[in-house]
């Protein structure tokens, strides 16, 4: 096979469908939204639609997306245009010990401007410790920002109850749901959440596009000024070709939640299979609340790098740890947080399969993988 692409949580496909809506703002529809000639109204009313299709897949408003570049940005925008509005006295702001750097870092650096942080701790499954958030949230706190799913394990958090522990002291709730949104259903109507994070080539579109979910009323500081763009929340010219591809995106996951069985159950057939033929692993993460298309594995006695590299000569795409950790050797945060031992996270391996993940395709990792970390054990051993 030439390639089998497990590493869908680093970033997936485009699919056809939004390759489709794109091509034609490419060529034609190269007009500036804000202009008020036929081309510019052509395009506002392109990411008009966008912005419909997106917030029916979430079940928001349109008015209440605002289209940004990536995950990242929203992240920035959700979590320093927040923390600039904080009063004096609400300054202290509550994140979890395994956030994406996207968060993690903006935390940390409103630290150094003076702003308390405290990190809530997970457990050994990597769920969160709803008592330390519960007794760490008090009426100084002006934002609690969680994540949905986590991109490593994906261990998901129980996003409406850290919502109610937040709002019943008055904090803004931020979620980073960049690895849940397009995977699983969505209901901002009836929610805590007052700003969610997600991103475009996540679940299909390409890279480059983002959104951020600002409820009515949320007052937030803009982090790209300039022009009047995105109710002003976001300055700079729409990228109207990667924000149609976003829309078409969000319209066929709304339309996919068949597919989530299938690739629950493709997962989990890797996942069974490696954890009772392929001596001393282990599964890191907790095994039902955990996100249908993510399987993290610890393969004792292996270094996770080579492992990767001798898949990846194969054809066989995943990664070690986060992708965006990757070419560091630093243990992965998420699995140290979770205190997963040492030798394990230094084998760990991620699995994040897709819309596009076939049987085959898990055939042939199955078919490989054993024989490669025999071999990779026996050089180790050689070595020691
Ligand atoms: N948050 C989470 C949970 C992620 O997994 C990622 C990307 O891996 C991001 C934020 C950042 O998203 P982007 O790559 O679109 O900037």
């Amino acid at each position: 096979m030439e390639t089998v692409y497990l590493d869908n949580n680093a970033t997936t496909q485009v699919a056809p469908e939004a390759v489709s809506a794109m091509l034609p703002v490419l060529e034609r529809h190269y007009g500036n939204p804000s202009s008020r000639h036929r081309l510019g109204i052509e395009a506002a009313k392109l990411v008009q639609r966008a912005r419909e299709q997106v917030g029916s897949l979430i079940h928001c408003r349109p008015e209440e997306i605002v289209f940004t570049s990536c995950g990242t940005e929203s992240d920035n925008l959700a979590i320093r245009g927040t923390a600039q509005l904080l009063p004096p006295g609400k300054r202290h702001i509550i994140t979890t010990a395994v956030e994406h750097p996207a968060v993690k870092n903006v935390a940390t650096s409103l630290s150094h401007l003076g702003y308390s942080v405290s990190e809530i701790s997970v457990d050994k499954n990597g769920s969160l410790d709803l008592g330390e958030l519960e007794s760490k949230v008090t009426e100084n706190t002006g934002l609690v920002s969680a994540m949905y799913a986590n991109n490593e394990t994906g261990v998901m958090f129980p996003v409406e109850e850290i919502g109610r522990i937040a709002k019943a002291k008055g904090a803004v709730f931020h979620v980073d749901a960049v690895q849940a949104v397009g995977k699983i259903p969505i209901d901002l109507s009836r929610s805590t959440v007052d700003l969610l994070s997600l991103s475009g080539h996540k679940f299909h579109a390409p890279k480059g596009v983002g959104a951020l979910f600002v409820r009515k009323n949320t007052g937030l500081e803009p982090q790209i000024l300039g022009g009047h763009q995105e109710d002003g929340l976001r300055g700079g010219t729409e990228a109207v070709p990667n924000i149609v591809a976003l829309g078409a995106a969000a319209e066929l996951a709304a339309k996919s939640s068949p597919l989530r069985e299938e690739i629950r159950a493709r997962r989990d057939r890797l996942e069974k299979w490696v954890l009772e033929n392929i001596p001393d692993t282990r599964l890191n993460g907790h095994r039902e609340s955990r996100i249908h298309n993510t399987s993290n594995i610890g393969f004792y006695g292996v270094e996770g790098e080579a492992l990767l590299l001798s898949l990846a000569k194969l054809g066989i795409c995943v990664s070690a740890g986060a992708a965006c950790a990757a070419g560091s050797v630093k243990a992965s945060d998420t699995l140290t947080a979770m205190k997963v031992p040492h030798a394990c996270i230094r084998g760990s391996l991620r699995f994040s399969l897709s819309r596009y993940t076939t049987d085959a395709e898990i055939d042939y990792v199955l078919e490989h993988l054993p024989r490669i970390v025999r071999q990779l054990r026996d050089i180790s051993k050689v070595n020691v």
